[in-house]
């Protein structure tokens, strides 16, 4: 317990609790599982957030059991560690049934944080005395951070290169007004190191970049970080089976060589602002959501927002009101997902608890896995029988439609106008759906604001053009026009084994063996790589965990078997492809003939993981050497 117990806040506080996971937190802090009542167990439907799908007599039912199970603790401490036993019960209570527990147990004891399974068991000094490996990790961001906390306990040298001015990757460079976790805050986190207490639901920007920077900070990997510094090509070298990184920075251009390199610059790095006429005429500033000049003074402005993606439906209500007048470009609508939530704070009683109870953020924490990412997964799974012309993929995804449907409906009375330019003609889920509670329809509701159903076609000096010829007089214009997803690494040339370029050898259609490892490039490792991207199912951070785990064992196989080097082999990549494919099609965003930026050009979906967060753990979970050439080392 981090604060000393007042027993009368915190009773109160019960009120407040997370019904769903507060009795089995308190059965495992202190071991007393008859506080687990089978008739109190909560709902993992949709949308069963707040009170957990209990009526209000259960809902008092679980705070009278709370009660007893804190005086218990407050009294007697936590029990410390419980046998699997137990926690299989208490899990089970929580989750569907006992086959969803033992096929998870692993997943949900990391994910419980009850141990860091992730923490390599290894290191280069003690497998191969004498030996040293080095790393470069693009990217101070949240998966650059994880990255380097793991290759340091593995005992590499690692440097970590940040082209920002500071590290926070994403959470650094997206600072337009607005700006969120759309992933419950207590999933999107780190699944190690201190827990944050987060004092919202979903985070700003800020405190996300406050976070990642603590974690940075407490797992050491700040001082291996050199900032302002940007990789500008990386060239394997065959004889020193090494790669050559050319960077510049404040010290001008340099070289670096390393053993291995791993890219973590994600998938959302480089933002997108289309190619149009006159682009460069517009008199008035012009600005991407990813590159917000804050010296704009937007108050008094006719400011134009291109784009109704994630990005621009954070930013409209937050310009809604405090701008002369707002006008969204909307191309294609977002589908919009009832979040409550989405903007509140977590209540000080929670948080209470959250610092007394030992865990109960793992709790809630592992109560999200199932219900927010692989409970939901069946919405997006396609069924063949099903007709749904191209609106919906199976019942259940047309059943979502009509929830989402409905809500936007009671939001927008009397303005069918505006429900038909934001209701979706593709099935929800094909692309990435945007939370919202009421704040976009009501922003878009108001009298300064005008949605305008068109994608822009033209920029002119004073404003821009709509496909339906219209000009619209514009002081500012904001791009919220996405990234260049499909363009990993962009703009550094990589060049592999045999002067292969990773431009050629993707030719606009990004591929890596578990999104990690790519044929003809020795020693580059991906995080968030292709292919490892979630529409529904959870949060990145998890993959990015998982990738990383991986890398540390390919890294042990390399280290022991006293090889300098091991790449995919192209069939590996190729069982790979077909599999990603073959899993994707079956999904709404692969079954969807709606363009977005999880596919490439062609149409296929390049960005997305098509399975269970489950599948993808099973499959990093051990390293497979035969799906790898390796280069012996040769002798010093
Ligand atoms: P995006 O989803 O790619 O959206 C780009 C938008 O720009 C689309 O609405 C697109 O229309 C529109 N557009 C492009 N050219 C246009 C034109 N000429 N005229 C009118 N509209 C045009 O980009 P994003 O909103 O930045 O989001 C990208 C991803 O980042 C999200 O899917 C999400 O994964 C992530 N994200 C996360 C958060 C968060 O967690 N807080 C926040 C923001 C973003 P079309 O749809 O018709 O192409």
């Amino acid at each position: 317990m981090t604060t000393t117990p007042d027993r009368a806040p915190l009773i109160e506080a019960l009120e407040v609790c997370d019904l769903a996971t507060i009795l089995p937190a308190l059965a495992a802090a202190t071991g007393d599982l008859s506080l687990l009542d089978p008739t109190l167990r909560p709902s993992d439907a949709m949308f069963a957030e707040t009170e957990a799908g209990l009526s209000l007599d259960q809902a008092q039912q679980v705070r009278a059991l709370a009660k007893r199970g804190l005086n218990q603790l407050l009294d007697h401490g936590p029990i410390g560690d419980l046998s699997r036993e137990d926690l299989a019960t208490i899990m089970c209570w929580l989750l569907p049934d006992r086959g969803v527990v033992e096929q998870y147990f692993d997943l949900f004891v990391h994910e419980l944080g009850l141990a860091d399974l992730r923490t390599p068991t290894w290191s280069v000094p003690a497998v191969a005395p004498g030996r040293t490996l080095s790393a470069i990790v693009i990217g101070a961001g949240m998966s650059g951070i994880v990255t380097a906390h793991r290759l340091l306990q593995a005992g590499l040298t690692v440097t970590v290169i940040e082209k920002d001015a500071e590290i926070g990757g994403t959470w650094f460079e997206n600072t337009y007004p607005g700006c969120r976790v759309d992933v419950a805050n207590h999933l999107y986190s780190y699944s190690f190191g201190t827990r944050e207490n987060w004092t919202s639901y979903h985070s700003p920007q800020r405190d996300l970049l406050a976070y990642f920077r603590r974690v940075a900070d407490e797992c050491g990997v700040v001082p291996h970080v050199r900032l302002a510094t940007m990789v500008t090509g990386c060239t394997w070298d065959e004889a020193t089976q090494q790669w050559r990184v050319d960077l510049e920075g404040d010290r001008g251009h340099e070289i670096a060589v390393s053993d291995v390199v791993v890219s973590c610059v994600g998938q959302l790095n480089h933002p997108k602002i289309p190619d149009l006429p006159g682009i460069e005429t517009f008199g008035g500033p012009q600005f991407h959501t990813a590159r917000w000049n804050h010296e704009v003074d937007l108050s008094g402005a006719r400011v134009g927002i291109v784009g109704t993606g994630s990005s621009a439906l954070q930013v409209i209500p937050e310009l809604a009101g405090t701008v002369a007048h707002l006008t969204v470009f909307e191309r294609s609508p977002s589908w919009l997902a009832p979040a409550l939530t989405y903007r509140q704070p977590v209540p000080e009683g929670l948080r209470l608890l959250f610092d007394t109870i030992p865990n109960a953020m793992g709790w809630l924490r592992l109560w999200l896995v199932w219900k927010n990412c692989e409970g939901l997964l069946a919405l997006a799974r396609v069924d063949d029988t099903f007709d749904g012309g191209g609106r919906s993929v199976s019942l259940m995804n047309e059943g979502f439609r009509e929830i989402l449907t409905a809500v936007l409906e009671a939001y927008l009375p009397g303005r069918p106008d505006l429900l038909r330019a934001m209701t979706p003609d593709y099935p929800p889920l094909a692309r990435r759906i945007v939370p919202d509670d009421g704040s976009i329809p009501a922003a878009l509701l108001r009298d300064d604001v005008d949605l305008i159903h068109h994608g822009v076609t033209e920029v002119t000096p004073s404003g821009v053009v709509t496909d339906d010829g219209t000009h619209h007089d514009l002081d500012v214009i904001i791009w919220a026009t996405g990234f260049h997803a499909q363009d990993f690494l962009l703009p550094m040339p990589v060049v592999g084994r045999g002067g292969l370029t990773l431009d050629a050898a993707w030719n606009g259609e990004p591929a890596a063996h578990l999104g990690i490892c790519v044929p003809g490039f020795p020693n580059l490792f991906f995080t968030y790589g292709p292919n490892t991207n979630i529409v529904i199912n959870g949060s990145i951070i998890y993959f990015t965990e998982l990738e990383v785990d991986w890398i540390t064992k390919a890294l042990h196989h390399l280290v022991a078997t006293n090889v300098s080097s091991l790449e995919a082999r192209p069939e590996a990549l190729e069982r790979w492809v077909e599999y990603v494919d073959a899993t994707n099609a079956k999904m709404a965003w692969g079954a969807s003939s709606v363009m977005s930026w999880y596919k490439s050009a062609s149409g296929r979906v390049t960005q997305n993981w098509g399975e269970s967060l489950l599948a993808y753990y099973d499959i990093t979970k051990t390293f497979d050497p035969s799906d790898y050439v390796v280069t012996p080392r040769t002798p010093a």
